[in-house]
């Protein structure tokens, strides 16, 4: 018996869905239809400080605009902090987390300080520098301190440790994301997680990151097909890590095109001129859009 595919669009309710949503959205609702699979959504709203009712509220009306079939039920990510955490605690059991306590300003002043030095400090696929440990900058005493006091930390992985504890190299399963390419064949990609360093699995007051929730919630969806853009390409070697760690099994991804903006740039929230809601208002048909998003 063959599975019925499980496509999801997991959009994060931080700011307005851009044309590149509604290129993912689209493409996952198109690759549900051509393979008879379920289409559902997940609102991934952990950062409870930038995610809001009304703009979640706002993105399903965008949804609904690009009329895009959805299924039930939605997962709200916000709603299941108990599953992250229980995720979490398999992986601190199996000695594999640490606590960190440096901040974004003290990484980037070490790194600063080695490159004015002529020195180069390595970088994770997103450009962000990797994680020097609290050891390279703090004293011990310092570090003492804030380990007693109520310092704010995040949880990072041991990668290294990790890896060993897996000890084989892994590879996830690759195919195409629109036309003929959705029906091909998936290849193997080798995994290269060293090269994102200690990522972050949770902070102080969340039990969660996007690494950790995103495999967790594929798992609990029953995701078989991930369809999402290529920028997320990498990071699918640490997904493909902790779904090994945590015994989870792996969809087969698809990562599209993206969508650019008028400057040649991979297009943000934050910018008006591309949002749906802006477009729409604007009398931006449908037909319109999806040219403009080459479908
Ligand atoms: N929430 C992520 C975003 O809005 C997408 C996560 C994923 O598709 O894995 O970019």
């Amino acid at each position: 018996m063959t599975t019925q595919p499980v496509f999801r669009f997991a959009p994060s309710p931080n700011g307005h869905l851009h044309l590149g949503h509604a290129l993912s959205a689209l493409l996952n609702a198109r690759a549900a239809v051509a393979l008879s699979g379920r289409f559902l959504v997940r609102v991934e709203d952990i950062d409870q400080t930038r995610c809001t009712p009304d703009l979640e509220r706002e993105m399903f009306e965008d949804l609904a605009w690009l009329g895009v079939p959805l299924d039930e039920p939605v997962l709200r990510q916000s709603e299941n902090f108990p599953q992250y955490r229980a995720a979490l605690e398999k992986l601190q059991d199996m000695g594999l987390v640490y606590p960190a306590y440096l901040t974004r300003a003290e990484i980037k002043a070490f790194v600063s300080a080695k490159e004015a030095n002529g020195k180069s400090w390595p970088r994770d696929p997103d450009g962000a520098p990797l994680y020097p440990g609290d050891a390279a900058v703090l004293s011990a005493e310092e570090l003492k301190s804030r380990a007693a006091s109520d310092a704010p930390f995040s949880l990072r992985l041991d990668m290294q440790r990790a890896l060993a504890e897996i000890g084989r190299a892994l590879s996830w399963q690759e195919t195409g994301a629109e036309g003929e390419s959705l029906f091909a064949e998936p290849v193997a990609v080798p995994v290269e997680a060293a090269a994102w360093g200690d990522v972050i699995l949770a902070r102080k007051d969340t039990p969660t990151s996007y690494h950790l929730s995103v495999v967790v919630d594929d798992a609990r969806q029953g995701i078989t097909d991930v369809l999402r853009g290529q920028d997320l390409y990498h990071a699918t070697s640490v997904h493909r890590v902790l779904q090994e760690l945590l015994g989870l099994p792996s969809p087969v991804y698809r990562h599209h095109r993206l969508v650019l903006g008028a400057d040649g740039r991979k297009l943000s929230k934050s910018s008006k001129d591309t949002s749906l809601r802006s477009l729409r208002e604007a009398g931006m048909t449908h037909a319109e859009l999806r040219k403009r998003i080459g479908l």
